[in-house]
C-alpha cells in the first residue's frame, strides 16, 4: 500500500487545522528543530488527518524539553497554560482549542507482570505504549523530516483497511478501559474490531470489575458525547460488555430508537448526553438504575436525574387522567428535574402524556404570577408563610386561566389574606 508522502501528509495537515494553526505547529517546530529536538503532532489528530477528518484538540509531542516548548508557544500566541511537573506535560489553550504537549515516553518492566516504569524514550518508543495501531502514529514537524509519518505498527494499513488493532496481547488485561475504546472507534469510523484483537478483547472483560467508578464513567462519557453513541452501546451490550460493568445492564434497540429520537427532537432543552443517560435509565427498573448510579459513581445533579425518573414513572399514572388542568400538570412535574421531563417526552408510549409533558416545559412551568411577595408586602400585608400560600394559589389560577390580568390579581390576593391591611 502507498504510505502518503512528506507533501501530501503536510498538505492535509493544513487542510485539517485553522491557518494560525498551522503556523503555530511550524514555529513550535522550528524553536524545537534549533534546540536540537524532534517534535510531532500524534495520536488522535494522525489519525483524522489521514482520513480527512478535522480534529478537535492537537497533542504535540516532543523528544526534549516540554515546558520549553510550552513556554514559548504561550509567548508567542499569549496562550492560557498549564504545567504539570510529575509527567512533564503541559496544556495550552489557544483561542478555545487545546494544544497538549508531552514529552516522548518508553515503558519498560523489571519483570513480565510488573507495572510499567516510565522514562524518557524516543517517538517510536512513545508509540508502543499507546491502545491500537490507528491511534499510533505520528507526523514529524520539525527539522529535514517535516511532514514524514511515523508508523512502525502498521496504523497506516489498518486505517485504509478500516480495523481496531491491539499492539501486544496484554494490552487490555494491561489497561480494561481499552475495552471501551475498541468499541467505540469500531462504532464510529464503521471499522471492524480485528478477529484476534476481539478474541483477546472477550477474554479481558473479566478485568472490568477492578476498574476504578471514575474511569468507568469516564469512559461511558466519551460514549454518550459520540454523535450516534447508540451505536456503541449496542455493540457492548451484544458483547456483553455492559453485563460485566453492572449486572443485568443492557442496551437494546428500543434505547437506540429513544437515542435518535432524543437527537431528532431539536425542541429538547439539555445537553444531549445527559438526554441520552435519562432515556436509557428511563428504560431500566429502578433498582438497576441505582445500581449503574453507584457502579459509575454519578455526579449529584445525574443521581437526581435517577431519582427524578423514578419518581416521575411512578406519577405517570396521574398524568393520564382525563380532564386535568394546567396547575394539576405542575403540581405533579414541579419537583421534576426538566431532564427526567424531556427524556419521557421521548420515550413515553402515551400521547397523551407526551402532549402534557410537552405542554408543561413549553409554557406551563415558565408561569408565575405578575404579583410578587415584595409587592403584597408594599400594599400592607405582613410578610409571612400566609403571602407565599396566596402567591401560589394565585399562581394555580393564572394557570386555569381564571385570573389574567394585576388588577384581578391583587382582587384574588385581597380575598385571601383578608381586606382589612391595604
Ligand atoms: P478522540 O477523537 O476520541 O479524542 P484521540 O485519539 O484524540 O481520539 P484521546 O483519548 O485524546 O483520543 O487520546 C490521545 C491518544 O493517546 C490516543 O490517540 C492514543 O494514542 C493514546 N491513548 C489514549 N488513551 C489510551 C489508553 N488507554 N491506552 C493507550 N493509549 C491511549
Amino acid at each position: 500500500m502507498d504510505m502518503p508522502n512528506s507533501t501530501r501528509i503536510t498538505a492535509s495537515l493544513k487542510a485539517s487545522l485553522a491557518e494560525d494553526f498551522f503556523s503555530l505547529l511550524t514555529r513550535a517546530g522550528e524553536f524545537c528543530h534549533k534546540r536540537g529536538e524532534r517534535l510531532f503532532v500524534a495520536g488522535g489528530i494522525v489519525r483524522d488527518l489521514l482520513i480527512d477528518i478535522q480534529s478537535k484538540d492537537i497533542d504535540l509531542v516532543v523528544e526534549g524539553d516540554s515546558h520549553a516548548l510550552a513556554d514559548e508557544i504561550a509567548r508567542l500566541y499569549n496562550a492560557k497554560i498549564t504545567l504539570h511537573q510529575r509527567f512533564q506535560t503541559a496544556k495550552l489553550s489557544v483561542n478555545g482549542f487545546t494544544v497538549d504537549i508531552a514529552i516522548a515516553r518508553k515503558e519498560t518492566y523489571d519483570h513480565p507482570g510488573a507495572l510499567p516504569k516510565i522514562t524518557a524514550g524516543t517517538m517510536e518508543d512513545d508509540l508502543k505504549r499507546r491502545d491500537f495501531s490507528i491511534n499510533a502514529m505520528a507526523v514529524s514537524i520539525s527539522g529535514d523530516t517535516y511532514g514524514h509519518l511515523v508508523d512502525p505498527l502498521g496504523g497506516y494499513a489498518d486505517l485504509k483497511a478500516g480495523i481496531i488493532r491491539i499492539l501486544h496481547p496484554e494490552s487490555f488485561s494491561d489497561d480494561p478501559t481499552r475495552i471501551f475504546r475498541a468499541i467505540r472507534y469500531e462504532q464510529r469510523f464503521g471499522f471492524e474490531i480485528e478477529p484476534e484483537t476481539l478474541t483477546l478483547l472477550q477474554e479481558a472483560k473479566k478485568h472490568i470489575p477492578a476498574l476504578s467508578a471514575d474511569r468507568l464513567r469516564y469512559e461511558f462519557e466519551c460514549i454518550l458525547d459520540e454523535q450516534a453513541p447508540e451505536k456503541a452501546l449496542c455493540r457492548a451490550s451484544r458483547l456483553s460488555v455492559l453485563k460485566a460493568v453492572s449486572e443485568k445492564l443492557v442496551f437494546d434497540m428500543t434505547s437506540a430508537g429513544w437515542f435518535k429520537s432524543v437527537r431528532e427532537n431539536n425542541s429538547l432543552e439539555s445537553p444531549l448526553p445527559s438526554l441520552y443517560l435519562a432515556s436509557w435509565i428511563g428504560g431500566m427498573a429502578d433498582s438497576d438504575a441505582q445500581r449503574l448510579a453507584a457502579r459509575l459513581n454519578l455526579s449529584a445533579d445525574s443521581r437526581k436525574t435517577v431519582g427524578d425518573i423514578s419518581k416521575l414513572k411512578k406519577r405517570l399514572i396521574n398524568l393520564r387522567l382525563p380532564g386535568l388542568l394546567p396547575a394539576d400538570i405542575c403540581r405533579i412535574l414541579d419537583s421534576i428535574t426538566p431532564v427526567a421531563i424531556e427524556a419521557f417526552t421521548v420515550i413515553s408510549p402515551d400521547s397523551m402524556v407526551k402532549e402534557r409533558l410537552r405542554m408543561y416545559l413549553a409554557s406551563l412551568r415558565h408561569i408565575r404570577p405578575i404579583l410578587g411577595g415584595d409587592e403584597l408586602i408594599e400594599l400592607g400585608y405582613s410578610p409571612g408563610p400566609d403571602i407565599g400560600k396566596a402567591l401560589q394559589k394565585i399562581k394555580n389560577a393564572r394557570l386555569n386561566g381564571v385570573v389574567s390580568t394585576r388588577k384581578q390579581e391583587i382582587e384574588m390576593a385581597k380575598n385571601l389574606l383578608g381586606r382589612s391591611s391595604p
